[in-house]
């Protein structure tokens, strides 16, 4: 591998590119995405199908050729630069996760976890092998099912054993590629968890990639989100929900109520916005100025309904109930305002029912500002 001035991040992706020939058109699958990924981080992709995550990821493991930019992995660069270098796949310090485990059902879960060493040029000494493949299996919880034959696993089991032989060469970065999906959603949930402490207690660097936002938000430590091969937001699980940057983000992640207005000034600290339901108040956000055509994106958990008028608040916009729908521990109450329908999320004893008057208190800190609003 090359040594090269790419600092000491354990994934550097410099302007990547990616074009696919598909019948007479070309697809650009990635176009020109670059992120870097921190030691000891789980950083996401996540985007609809289609929207480039897994060609950027096979980029990085070197199972795609890309057209342009640069990768460097701990420092070396291994695609892209003058002298368009490319190191093959098993030549990369990576270990890789996918969403068909991959497990080898002929073989004892001890042999596939071995598998990678056993194959490895130089192969270490089967001494070493044995503590690291030990160490692997008792790291994902299968201490003591060494000799089992890996198609007698749960769903579950067999995840944590691919996991298990993607760790077992203490690869510097490992690459998940909707590792959860194949598994039912109950222990979607919970491996979602175990993956989650193990990443942290290992102290494993990771790119993930999934289309599924709350994966994404519960698992990440950052997470860029992807449309049509480019990255449209980065940033912690916290600012992609709260702070989403454009529509097409806001609508992505999560559900949110979108209200078109036209920024009027500032005020004590925030932002005014007129909109067709009167004008409201908005967290201070840079590079908004007066007269901009903004959206303001609202989370149906930050709205507060009232049944009866609310005294004299700011923030507050008329409106009739139009359903309540019981989805479990909360019910979501949708709101007819204007000529459009606001869902909010309510405590599930909510005495109300279509045709209730309603008016819908908007903390400011629970609205953002979309500067973007295409
Ligand atoms: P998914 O979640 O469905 O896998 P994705 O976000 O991972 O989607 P990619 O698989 O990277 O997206 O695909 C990006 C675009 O490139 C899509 O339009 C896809 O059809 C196209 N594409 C990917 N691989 C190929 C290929 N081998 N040949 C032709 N087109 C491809």
């Amino acid at each position: 591998m090359t040594a090269t001035a790419g600092g000491t991040r354990p994934l550097a992706v410099e302007g990547l590119r990616k074009r696919f020939a598909d019948r007479d058109t070309t697809v650009k699958a990635v176009d020109d995405v670059s992120f870097e990924i921190r030691e000891g981080e789980l950083y996401t992709l996540l985007g609809p199908s289609g929207c480039g995550k897994t060609s950027t990821l096979r980029s990085v493991a070197g199972l795609e050729r890309p057209d342009g930019g640069r990768i460097i992995i701990d420092g070396s660069l291994v695609t892209g630069g003058p002298d368009e270098v490319f190191v093959p796949s098993n030549k990369r310090d990576i270990g890789m996760v996918f969403q068909s485990y991959g497990i080898w059902p002929h073989m004892t879960v001890y042999d596939n976890a071995a598998f990678p060493l056993q194959v490895a040029r130089p192969r270490p000494p089967k001494k070493e092998i044995r503590e690291r493949v030990e160490q692997a299996l008792a790291a994902v919880h299968l201490a003591g099912y060494e000799g089992r034959a890996a198609t007698r696993l749960s769903g579950g089991q067999q995840q944590r054993l691919a996991l298990a032989r993607a760790l077992v060469r203490r690869p510097k970065l490992l690459l998940l590629d909707e590792p959860l999906s194949n598994l039912d959603a109950k222990l979607r949930q919970a491996m979602r968890a175990e993956l989650s402490s193990l990443q942290q207690q290992l102290g494993i660097t990771a790119l993930y990639v999934t289309h599924d936002q709350a994966e994404a938000l519960s698992m990440s430590s950052r997470i860029a989100v992807m449309s049509a091969g480019r990255i449209v937001q980065e940033g912690t699980p916290r600012d992609i929900y709260q702070r989403p940057a454009t529509r097409f983000v806001a609508d992505f992640v999560g559900t949110t109520n979108l209200l078109q207005g036209k920024v009027t000034g500032r005020e004590g600290g925030g932002t005014r916005v007129a909109t067709d339901v009167g004008e409201l108040m908005a967290p201070p956000t840079p590079g908004v100025k007066a007269g901009d055509t903004v959206l303001l994106a609202v989370r149906p958990e930050s709205v507060r309904l009232h049944l009866d008028e609310p005294g004299p608040a700011a923030n507050v916009v008329r409106g009739e109930v139009d359903r309540v729908m019981f989805v479990g521990e909360c019910v979501d109450c949708h709101v007819r305002v204007g000529d459009a329908t606001w869902v909010t999320r309510q405590q599930p004893h909510l005495a109300a029912g279509p045709g209730d008057r309603a008016w819908l208190e908007l903390p400011a800190e629970g609205l953002s500002i979309i500067p973007d609003p295409h």
